[in-house]
């Protein structure tokens, strides 16, 4: 029998949670920036959001970095006044981000901020292990965008609020830590993929729980599940009848939100449009370049976060959403891209249901193709054993319309990709074509 033990804290970290109290000023200073409203007037809203480039101009005085790149493009900070200069501007990829880890942040390595820094080595949600360079306010700031979250939902926020990280990744990760920026609160990490997870989880009784669809899919497969006031997902494209399914089942709204490892929040699907992904301005600033967006991050920290590629695909527009807010939303969001496999009786079925499968297996990365009305190939990468995963996924396949699937696994060293992000489902372009 397992029984609760209390987390023993030790005194240093005590000592910590005292520091990060500190940080609850500015905390509160980004809850009440993300909950005015932007000038219902485009330019209006571009002139109150410029004042923000202050922060971009000295993030790249102390950025070797950007600098060099700068000089190399014939430009300076000051050349930055407008959120239209900004687009002057050069562009950071991701793979240039990573490389450039060491000479990309803005800060004097011999302060004592720097010493205050932390790498986060994240498992991204494009699968790729990512390690992000996070000062303390950005390993606080989620919070305050749940904070913010809350008050637009019209949510109160709970005293010491219990939060839960139900987590569905294979390497099965637990812990406790106490938030000084959330009311006090308490997170517990709980992985699906470890013993009696429903047990924990329910004895945690969150009341606010984070998950992604791999983990809102489990929990719709078990006997009880908890009453959380508000859950949110990321990190995956979450199916419109799982979500439907996970509101009834919690008794709470889901909030579908995007967020990438490197920038942190982006954007959060609007609970009445939800084809209107709304941009968390003032904070964060969203350009569509050929279709990609681009991602700016109008806020303080040790990581300048200046003209991103995300890699996901959708377009920005700004006006009046259903909800009645007023700002930039991104529509057309594809960065999860929906994948619908044809049934043999030629009805539609979300793909992207079986993701929950391949989470539970520690695959380097995975594609699954129809390529005929019972055929499927698999490919993978970095499985020792499959025979389980492929029975899983037959049963999976049968249960959404296919009475005999076939399932061809093949095993390779490279998946190639169209585009800078993995696409894990797709339909073969012959059968898509078909009536
Ligand atoms: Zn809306």
């Amino acid at each position: 029998m397992s029984v609760a033990r209390p987390v023993a804290v030790p005194a240093r970290l005590r000592h910590d949670y005292d520091a990060l109290r500190a940080w609850l000023p500015r905390v509160h200073e980004s809850v009440a920036a993300l909950a005015t409203p932007l000038p219902a007037d485009e330019a209006a809203a571009r002139a109150a959001l410029a004042p923000r480039l202050e922060i971009l101009r000295r993030q790249m005085l102390g950025s070797p970095w950007w600098l060099d790149t700068l000089r190399a493009h014939g430009l300076s900070p000051r050349d930055l006044q407008t959120l239209d200069d900004l687009r002057g501007f050069p562009t950071l990829a991701r793979a240039e981000l990573r490389r450039q880890a060491h000479a990309l942040p803005s800060f004097d390595p011999e302060s004592e901020e720097a010493r205050q820094v932390v790498l986060i080595r994240s498992s991204g949600s494009t699968g790729e292990p990512v390690e992000v360079l996070k000062d303390t306010y950005d390993t606080l700031h989620m919070w305050a965008v749940l904070r913010f979250w809350l008050h637009a939902l019209a949510k109160p926020l709970p005293d010491q609020p219990r939060v839960a990280l139900l987590c569905a990744l294979p390497g099965g990760l637990e812990y406790s830590s106490r938030l000084p920026a959330l009311n006090d609160g308490l997170l517990t990490r709980i992985s699906s993929v470890r013993e009696r997870p429903l047990q924990r989880l329910l004895q945690a009784d969150p009341q606010l729980l984070f998950s992604d669809p791999a983990g809102f899919h489990w929990l719709l497969a078990q006997p009880d599940a908890p009453r959380p006031l508000l859950a949110l997902s990321s990190a995956q494209y979450l199916a419109p009848q799982i979500r439907a399914q996970v509101q009834k089942r919690l008794g709470c709204p889901v909030l579908d939100y995007y967020s990438t490892s490197e920038t942190g929040a982006i954007a959060w699907r609007c609970p009445q449009a939800p084809d209107n992904w709304h941009v968390l301005t003032p904070e964060v600033w969203v350009e569509q370049l050929e279709g990609e967006l681009v991602v700016t991050r109008l806020r303080d920290s040790v990581l300048p976060v200046i003209r991103y590629r995300t890699g996901d695909r959708g377009e920005v527009r700004f006006g009046r959403c259903a909800c009645g807010r007023v700002g930039y939303s991104i529509t057309g969001f594809h960065g999860r891209r929906a994948c619908n496999f044809v049934a043999p009786n030629g009805g539609l079925a979300d793909a992207w249901t079986l993701a929950w499968i391949f989470k539970y297996h520690d695959l380097e990365d995975f594609r699954l193709t129809q390529t005929d009305t019972s055929d499927f190939e698999l490919e993978v990468i970095g499985a020792a054993e499959t025979g389980e995963l492929l029975d899983k996924l037959q049963r999976a396949l049968a249960h959404m319309g296919w009475p005999q699937p076939r399932v061809k696994l093949l095993r390779v060293d490279a998946i190639t990709k169209q585009g800078a992000k993995p696409e894990p489902f797709r339909v073969a372009g012959a059968l898509q074509a078909r009536p």
